[in-house]
């Protein structure tokens, strides 16, 4: 089989590998879609991610939908011919934080497209069952690919308590702050407001639904949504990273609000104004990867409630993985997606 390997910052090579054999337990998946992430992006022009260097070849992607083609002999629910969606992190199912159903938060996660786990820019990927989830005949795998980032959004929304009526901002109109809009509108959010500093993706908010679309580069975000929400909005969801981003995110809810970031910044550190947080009271939370929301994405993209093609801004295929990471990595672009078949 063909596997896009990165083999060091900016360079993939496709190579010739063994096409992987499904243990008991597992499936084998015949790759057909896998979304190009923003980590995915960073791994590609760095090499690195923080301290964890590329130092042997890495598959990327881990946003991908397919055909299982072979079951193991334990595999019970799943198919061959069926089309599904891979959830990409296995954890371990033992410790504390696993038999919480917290497996998010699990330290022996083996996560597709870090070092020591290939991901899905491969013609095959043989992976655990119980990770695997078909797809309905309504939701195409291109679309079923992006449960991945749609999870991210959904978890979000789930860390936020966003509940009937509510007001929430979300910074960032990438990926994951348009999934994540799309999922507080599903929660019941009322008026949703969207931040970013390019305006084709703000007018993509507004195209999906978003009621008030606020360009940080020339707007005050906290005077526009004092002036716009009273007090503030109930729930702020952080989906960029950038720490002026992070830091209007604490100072956009109102009091006894919640604030919950997901984007990783550059650095750790990031001022804050504790004593706000402590007069307003808000509730800060973090919010990692995902848990028990697949089920949740593809009964979303089913009913359509959330407009996952819509996100989507190119196609490429595989053999031209390289040229399309360039474009991915380009301001204006939400979402690339390999096809790999
Ligand atoms: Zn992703
Ligand atoms: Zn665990």
């Amino acid at each position: 089989m063909r596997a896009a390997e990165l083999v060091g910052a900016k360079l993939f090579e496709l190579r010739e590998r063994e096409r992987p054999s499904p243990g008991e337990s597992e499936v084998l998946v015949e790759v057909s879609d896998v979304g190009i992430c923003g980590s995915d992006v960073h791994w590609y022009e760095h090499g690195r991610m923080g301290d964890r260097v590329v130092d042997e070849p890495l598959v990327l992607g881990h946003e991908s939908a397919g055909t299982v083609v072979e079951t193991g002999a334990a595999v019970d629910g799943l198919a061959v011919g069926d089309a599904v969606t891979v959830e990409p992190g296995v954890p371990c199912r033992e410790c504390e934080h696993c038999r919480h159903g917290a497996y998010n938060l699990c330290p022996d996660v083996a996560f597709m497209a870090t070092p020591g786990t290939n991901g899905a820019f491969r013609e095959y990927v043989a992976w655990p069952a119980e990770y695997v989830y078909a797809l309905p005949d309504s939701v195409p795998t291109r679309e079923g690919a992006l449960c991945e980032p749609l999870s991210v959004g959904v978890h979000a929304v789930r860390r936020a308590e966003i509940g009937v009526g509510d007001s929430v901002l979300v910074m960032g109109a990438g990926p994951i702050g348009l999934l994540a809009a799309d999922a507080a509108r599903a929660a019941g959010a009322g008026d949703v407001a969207v931040v970013d500093v390019v305006e084709s993706k703000l007018d993509r908010a507004v195209d999906r639904g978003a009621d008030l679309a606020v360009d940080s580069r020339e707007t005050d975000v906290t005077a526009a949504v004092r002036e716009a929400f009273g007090g503030g909005v109930d729930a702020a969801i952080e989906a960029t990273g950038a720490p002026p981003a992070i830091e209007a995110t604490l100072d956009v809810p109102r009091a006894g609000g919640t604030a919950v970031l997901v984007g990783l910044a550059p650095e750790a550190e990031v001022p804050v104004d504790t004593f706000e947080l402590v007069r307003r009271q808000l509730d800060v939370r973090g919010s990692y990867r995902f848990a028990n929301t697949y089920p949740t994405a593809i009964s979303m993209l089913d009913c359509g409630v959330v407009d996952a093609a819509g996100i989507i801004d190119f196609e490429a295929p595989l053999g031209r993985i390289g040229d399309a990471f360039e474009r991915a990595a380009e301001p204006d672009v939400v979402k690339g997606v390999i096809s790999v078949d």
